[in-house]
């Protein structure tokens, strides 16, 4: 055999096996199950965001974290199929709450009330509270929904490990992304 006709075979070769190793990563992924709770360097992160702006003097609400399918099914009919205006636009399994990785916060003026006011300074120190349990939700490494370009979602924080909605479908999770495979 000609040098060139062993190359192009093990050219070939390295494609199969290239080929054969991304099937069966496919195969693994897709038949991941969907998660079934917060993520728990999402759940650390809350707690410690709650814990942080206690210490400021801003008491805060969790309204909404991990979100099953069902439910992201449910509250996507309101405003189209069920009564009520429009609160998403991601349908099941396209909200980073169906994967564990984002919450929902409220500001908590007094205990059993929730407020959404941006403006609201309840520590009287000359800044919205909102904008400084962002800050402390940023610094521990969420994303917040009021940057988003579109649809801007400001009580909403994530965490994305860098993984996309469409990854995530695909059964990617964050711990591929992380060292700590136990994640
Ligand atoms: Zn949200």
């Amino acid at each position: 055999m000609k040098i060139h006709t062993i190359l192009v075979l093990l050219l070939l070769i390295a494609v199969i096996v290239f080929g054969l190793y991304k099937y069966n990563q496919y195969q693994e992924y897709i038949s991941r199950p969907m998660p079934t709770n917060l993520h728990p360097l999402v759940e650390d992160a809350r707690d410690q965001l709650i814990d942080e702006a206690e210490k400021i003097g801003i008491s805060i609400l969790i309204t909404d974290g991990f979100r099953s399918s069902e439910e992201q099914e449910a509250i996507y009919a309101k405003g189209r199929t069920t009564e009520g205006s429009i609160v998403t636009y991601a349908k099941a399994g396209e909200s980073y709450h169906n994967y564990g990785l984002a919450i929902d916060f409220a500001i908590q003026p007094n205990p059993g009330e929730a407020i959404w006011d941006m403006e609201y300074d309840g520590n009287n120190n000359g800044e919205s509270d909102w904008m400084e349990v962002v800050a402390i939700a940023k610094s521990l490494g969420f994303s917040w929904g009021g940057d988003f370009s579109q649809f801007k979602d400001y009580p909403h924080l994530q965490m994305n490990f860098g993984l996309s909605i469409r990854e995530l479908k695909m059964g990617k999770r964050p711990r591929d992304v992380i060292d700590n495979k136990n994640l």
